[in-house]
C-alpha cells in the first residue's frame, strides 16, 4: 500500500485493501489480471494500491544493520564469494576502527569471514562487487518480498 504521495507504506492483506478500494480510500495501481467475485461486486485483486489521500507518517527511523537486516540486504549471499552467507563482516576490521555501519558491512559465509579475518581487503586482493550502502526499503519491504512480486520493484526499489 502506497500513500497518495506513492510512497510505499506497508504491506496489507487483499482482505484490507478491498475494503479500502471498496469505501473509496484507497485506488488499485496494480492487479494481477485476476478478478475478485462477490455476491454482489467484482473488482480486480489488488497488487499495489495508493490511499487516495495523504496520509502523514513520521519519519521512520533508518533500519539498523543486524546479521538479519545484512543478510537481507545481501540476499544472503557472500560479497566475496558469491555462496551461501550466514555471517556479517565488517570490510573495514572493527579492530581496526572500522565501525558498525551500514556502509561498512557485508554478507559473508563463514570460510570467507574466517580467511579474512581481522585483515583489511586489499591485504587479501580481495574486492568488494558492490558499494555497501543503507537500505532504503523499510523492514516491512524486504527486498526478498519485492523480488517475489515484481509489479511491486517500480514503486519500492531502492
Ligand atoms: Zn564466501
Amino acid at each position: 500500500m502506497l500513500n497518495a504521495s506513492l510512497e510505499p507504506l506497508c504491506i496489507v492483506s487483499v482482505h484490507r485493501a478491498v475494503l479500502l478500494m471498496m469505501c473509496g480510500k484507497a485506488t488499485v495501481l496494480e492487479t494481477d489480471g485476476r478478478t475478485l467475485h462477490s455476491a454482489h461486486v467484482e473488482l480486480p485483486l489488488p497488487v499495489v494500491i495508493s490511499l487516495t489521500r495523504y496520509v502523514h507518517v513520521p519519519v521512520r527511523r533508518p533500519v539498523p544493520p543486524t546479521r538479519r537486516t545484512v543478510l537481507q540486504r545481501d540476499s544472503h549471499r557472500c560479497a566475496y564469494c558469491g555462496g551461501g552467507a550466514d555471517t556479517v563482516d565488517h570490510v573495514h576490521p572493527r579492530s581496526k576502527g572500522g565501525r558498525h555501519e551500514w556502509a561498512n558491512v557485508v554478507a559473508a559465509c563463514v570460510r570467507c569471514n574466517h580467511r579474512k579475518a581481522d585483515r583489511l581487503l586489499h591485504e587479501l586482493g580481495w574486492e568488494l562487487p558492490f558499494t555497501p550502502r543503507a537500505p532504503r526499503w523499510s523492514i516491512a519491504f524486504g527486498s526478498g518480498a519485492v523480488r517475489a512480486d515484481p509489479l511491486w520493484s517500480a514503486y519500492v526499489v531502492a
